[in-house]
């Protein structure tokens, strides 16, 4: 655990396990980790009674304590995305996919699969949503009902303008739908500032609990109008929902373990300032990084104006000698888990700077690096 040290030192968490440098699943703390070792009956009251909290915390976390409502799904976050989609969309509305990259694209094929009307507003991947051809495509076709966007796009780690975008949603009158998967829980997100009818995100990534359940937070009289809208039974959320007012149960086996988890990092999330303190930390976590790899030569894909501090697109070097699966694979063995490009413009790299990290790994990482870059012949710089 010793990175000052100029020897290669193999680190790893405190379970023995390389850090996650990834947008998920991610490091979680010992003590979330530790909260898993109990199994609940699905009618145990303890249980009801810590799923009914940590649903009002997640309303909590919007504001949003007399207007909306949680609903919690098992699966990864794309289960609850397809949910949130399939469910307030209803089968003769139209949605309008402000896209620049892939999630917001995975969001296109949910609406080919349940044969919803959809429209794609795109940028590229290093450009935010554009607020004026927003306004310009809602004046000019009545017939979209709502606008989708993701909030982080984890593809690039670009930040979309989502209070500016909801404001032109809003006066056009449409509903609002946003994928906060990897921003929830670091980022500002309040239903005082940002009016939408549903977000959705997830227990892992910065809420920082185990992987294996997703939510929707919604408006309540927007999910009041979704029932039929749905067209699967298991990610129904308004029948969902519905069935967790009248007996506070989940309708099908519920994650536990991961309910337990998640209501531990809430107790740490909340220990550390919520979503100010969390976002401060992924802040300077990310600044160091970038501080860190601009230094050795590499360059970000965003301008930091841009990025959000979750996940950086590097571009990959152009020096021959560096070549990025052997990169990935001493990195993994020296403890450190990075993740490759998603991009369609650019041949590039990405490292997280959200879980359990905070600026020992961040600096142990650029360390490990720099070794690197020198074992190269390339004396701790690429260009
Ligand atoms: C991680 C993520 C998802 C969901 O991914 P899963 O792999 O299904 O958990 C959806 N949208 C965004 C923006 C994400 O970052």
């Amino acid at each position: 655990m010793n990175n000052q040290n100029s020897s290669f030192e193999v680190v790893a968490s405190g379970t023995g396990d390389p850090y996650l440098l990834t947008p998920g699943p991610l490091t979680t703390s010992e003590t979330v980790k530790q909260a898993m070792l109990h199994d609940y009956g699905s009618r145990d009251n303890d249980f009801i009674d810590l799923n009914q909290r940590v649903l009002d915390r997640l309303v909590e976390m919007v504001d949003g304590a007399s207007s909306h409502v949680a609903v919690p799904l098992q699966g990864s976050g794309t289960f609850v995305v397809e949910a949130m989609i399939g469910c307030f969309v209803p089968r003769d509305g139209k949605l309008l996919i402000c896209v620049n990259g892939a999630y917001g694209h995975r969001i296109a094929s949910m609406c080919q699969y349940y044969q919803r009307s959809y429209l794609i507003q795109e940028s590229n991947e290093e450009t935010p949503i554009d607020i004026n051809e927003l306004d310009r495509r809602l004046s000019e076709d009545e017939s979209i009902t709502h606008v989708a966007v993701v909030y982080c796009e984890t593809t690039s780690g670009i930040l979309n303008p989502i209070k500016e975008i909801s404001e032109v949603v809003k006066k056009h009158h449409r509903g609002f739908l946003i994928d906060a998967m990897s921003a929830f829980g670091a980022l500002p997100l309040s239903s005082k500032d940002v009016h939408f009818d549903a977000v959705v995100a997830s227990s892992n990534k910065c809420l920082e609990g185990a992987p294996g359940m997703g939510f929707c937070i919604a408006r309540e009289e927007a999910i009041e109008v979704t029932q039929g809208n749905a067209m699967s039974l298991s990610l129904d959320l308004y029948d969902q929902w519905t069935a967790m007012k009248k007996n506070r149960q989940w309708r099908f086996t519920p994650p536990t373990h991961v309910l337990l988890a998640f209501n531990q990092a809430l107790n740490e999330f909340d220990d550390e300032g919520g979503v100010e303190g969390r976002g401060q930390r992924y802040q300077s976590n990310c600044d160091i990084l970038v501080k860190g790899m601009r230094d050795m030569g590499f360059e970000t894909l965003l301008p930091d104006k841009l990025q959000a501090p979750i996940i950086i697109t590097f571009h990959m070097p152009r020096d021959s000698r560096f070549e990025f699966s052997a990169f990935y694979d001493r990195l993994r063995e020296m403890g450190y888990v990075i993740y490759p490009g998603k991009l369609t413009i650019a041949d590039s790299f990405r490292v997280g700077c959200i879980g359990r990290l905070d600026e020992t790994q961040m600096r142990g990482v650029l360390a490990t690096i720099r070794l690197y870059l020198d074992r190269l012949g390339l004396e701790g710089r690429v260009s």
